[in-house]
């Protein structure tokens, strides 16, 4: 048993305590408090200083396979643009270089602080390098398939390569079926998925594209399919959003992770929160791509569950997720830093499922971050998200 102190403690699950201590043996968390409370085990103390403590991050939307395309691909030219620049590039680099690159984004995530990641992937070339790490980790393997005559055949695809998987995955990987899209993934498919107890992520409501494309069947996407040579495919147009479209298809099962809900109109958001579905909001990636801003104070207020994703290297900077937890607290200053950093935290981990993550309370598992902070910090919450704290993983 060791007793960790530092002069701010941010349990999330409770009030940030001011010189505050946590109990940890076995990796798990026994106490909580300040000292000379009660209950307060006797242990040698490891004093952190001035700084402040809080759970893990929690990164609950990113893509570790993308990470070989880091600063290869344009954010100016729009989604669409960005889409194209995406599917054209992804097959240039060989298996090799792939992975590595997302060995090395997966040890810069342990670096920062982040414990928990839900990561999107097609390939599944990674698992291992996940399950070798101090990661825990969903990874959301997502079929995407626009032409109905292809969903049998990627199920099938996908049902074999998750038998396949049969005990080589470790303990801390868990893998389940995902969509893409509503724009990529057929009713067909979506069904599937639906038939298999999914889907369990999908990005939703990201882009005006997407949305004019579902609503009226304009905008950008025509062409794109056009150019994919998927032109000929008959689509019953739904003239709906996008939720209310994909939930027609019942694929917004309870607990869902959708990433983006940039455009969740009133009835949207209304939807989602009866549904259940958790929404991974990722705010430097809508930046960079110009699809505009989700509307977080409204998806609090009608009960939705918010969480936070970087995206991947193809959108953004790095995946770091306290950079858009910043940046959610420069685009909405009246939002309270603590419920941020709940989103960044136990948030993500209510997402994910991981029970025992994303806040400091006896029981749960002592994967923790933290960073120093000057001794006149009085809101630890808010010098979180200030743009000078600098994370990292409290090693055992
Ligand atoms: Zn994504």
């Amino acid at each position: 048993m060791d007793i960790l102190t530092a002069s701010w403690v941010v349990p999330v699950a409770g009030e940030a305590l001011r010189d505050g201590r946590v109990a940890v043996g076995d990796g798990r968390i026994a106490w909580v408090g300040r000292a000379g409370d009660p209950g307060e085990p006797k242990a040698p103390v490891r004093d952190l200083g001035s700084a402040i403590l809080l759970p893990g991050l929690v990164n609950a939307h990113c893509h570790l396979e993308l990470s070989h395309l880091a600063g290869r691909l344009p954010f100016g030219g729009g989604f669409v643009a960005w889409v194209e620049a995406l599917v054209a590039a992804r097959g240039s680099d060989d298996e090799a270089s792939v992975r590595a690159r997302a060995a090395q984004a997966i040890r810069d995530l342990e670096d920062r602080g982040t414990v928990a990641v839900g990561d999107v992937s097609n390939s599944l070339v990674h698992l291992d390098l996940l399950g070798a790490s101090r990661l825990s980790a969903v990874v959301f393997f997502e079929l995407l398939a626009w032409d109905p005559a292809r969903a049998a055949a990627t199920l099938e695809w996908a049902d074999r390569r998750l038998a396949g998987l049969d005990g080589t995955v470790a303990p801390n990987v868990r893998v389940r079926l995902a969509a893409h899209g509503p724009h990529t993934v057929s009713p067909p498919l979506f069904a599937g998925l639906v038939a298999r107890g999914g889907p369990a992520a999908m990005h939703l409501a990201e882009s005006p594209d997407e949305s004019h494309f579902l609503a009226t069947g304009s905008g950008a996407w025509p062409g794109f399919l056009e150019r994919r040579g998927l032109g000929h495919v008959a689509f019953a147009l739904p003239g709906l959003s996008p939720v209310r479209y994909v939930d027609s298809l019942g694929a917004l099962p309870r607990g869902l992770v959708a990433a983006h809900a940039v455009q969740a109109d009133a009835a949207d958001r209304e939807r989602l929160a009866r549904r259940g579905v958790h929404v991974a909001l990722c705010p430097r990636s809508n930046r960079n791509l110009g699809v505009g801003t989700a509307p977080a104070p409204e998806l609090l207020a009608a009960g939705v569950g918010l969480c936070l994703g970087t995206d991947s290297l193809a959108s953004v900077e790095s995946l770091d997720v306290l950079e858009d937890a910043k940046l959610l607290h420069r685009q909405f200053p009246d939002l309270d830093p603590a419920v941020i950093v709940r989103m960044a935290t136990l948030g993500g981990a209510e997402a994910l499922g991981f029970a025992d993550l994303g806040a400091i309370a006896r029981g749960r598992r002592a994967a923790l971050a933290w960073a120093p902070a000057p001794a006149a910090v009085d809101d630890p919450c808010r010098y979180l998200l200030s743009g000078d704290a600098r994370l990292r993983r409290v090693e055992a």
